[in-house]
């Protein structure tokens, strides 16, 4: 199990209580928020760990080097069964699957061919997400993808919505258009320095969209590729006919 918000965040206690009944489990989670680090892997610098117990491990590193670590080296040389991320405070829909950690998490378990879910959970207009509300789903889910296995190269990424469920969605990853993230501001020194605000989106209503689903109150079980090749553009890229000279 890991996350990108931290091994104390409180949607990674809530679905270590929900999946914990499915098995023996190994928490490796960054010993501090990593959401947006997308897929990275630390390769300048040594990692570090913990060890807080039997089974639980905090890691400076991203969601992708806890996962790696986790399955090479944490858990006795047995591959696990399962790998699960979150959950994580926020959606991870559309176009922001590409940045998130909690994503990456499940991608990384992936490609070294283990089974793999990123859960991610809505907030309200408070701010709050309601991870309790998540956690069945999230256990039955895990159960049924322990007993039918996933394809190869493939993940679940799973969100909730903030509000009550209406049902349950199969999706695909949606498309948005953005509006300004990047805010301009100055520091004491009248220096000027920017943050990337967390996003607006503006969904498109692709009707099968992971944000339309939550844009319905439903839960999105969204099956995605590790391999990002567009096949349909194969041919179109050698209609080219590049040269090298
Ligand atoms: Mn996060």
């Amino acid at each position: 199990m890991t996350n990108d918000d931290g091994f104390d965040a409180p949607g990674l206690g809530a679905l270590v209580e929900a999946v914990e009944p499915l098995g023996e489990i190994v928490v490796s989670a960054p010993d501090r928020e990593q959401s947006g680090a997308g897929h990275a892997l630390t390769l300048s610098r040594p990692l570090r760990v913990v060890r807080v117990d039997e089974r639980r491990y905090r890691v400076d590193g991203t969601p992708t080097d806890c996962v790696h670590l986790a399955v090479e080296r944490l858990t006795g040389g047995r591959l696990p069964s399962l790998v699960v991320s979150g959950m994580n405070r926020g959606l991870n829909v559309g176009d922001d699957v590409t940045y998130s950690g909690t994503v990456a998490g499940a991608l990384e378990g992936t490609l070294l061919h283990v089974p793999s879910i990123a859960f991610s959970v809505g907030v309200d207009e408070e701010g709050r997400a309601d991870f309790e509300r998540a956690a069945p789903f999230a256990r039955r889910l895990s159960a049924t993808v322990l007993e039918q296995g996933l394809s190869s190269g493939v993940l679940l990424n799973v969100n909730f919505p903030s509000g009550p469920y209406r049902g349950i969605r199969i999706t695909r990853q949606g498309t948005r258009t953005y509006r300004a993230t990047a805010v301009e501001r100055h520091d004491p020194a009248g220096r000027p320095y920017f943050w990337i605000d967390a996003v607006s989106a503006i969904p498109t209503g692709e009707p099968d969209g992971d944000h339309t689903a939550i844009r319905d109150g439903c839960v999105s079980v969204s099956p995605l590729t590790s391999n990002l090749t567009h096949d349909a553009s194969l041919a179109r890229t050698a209609s080219w006919r590049l040269r090298l000279d």
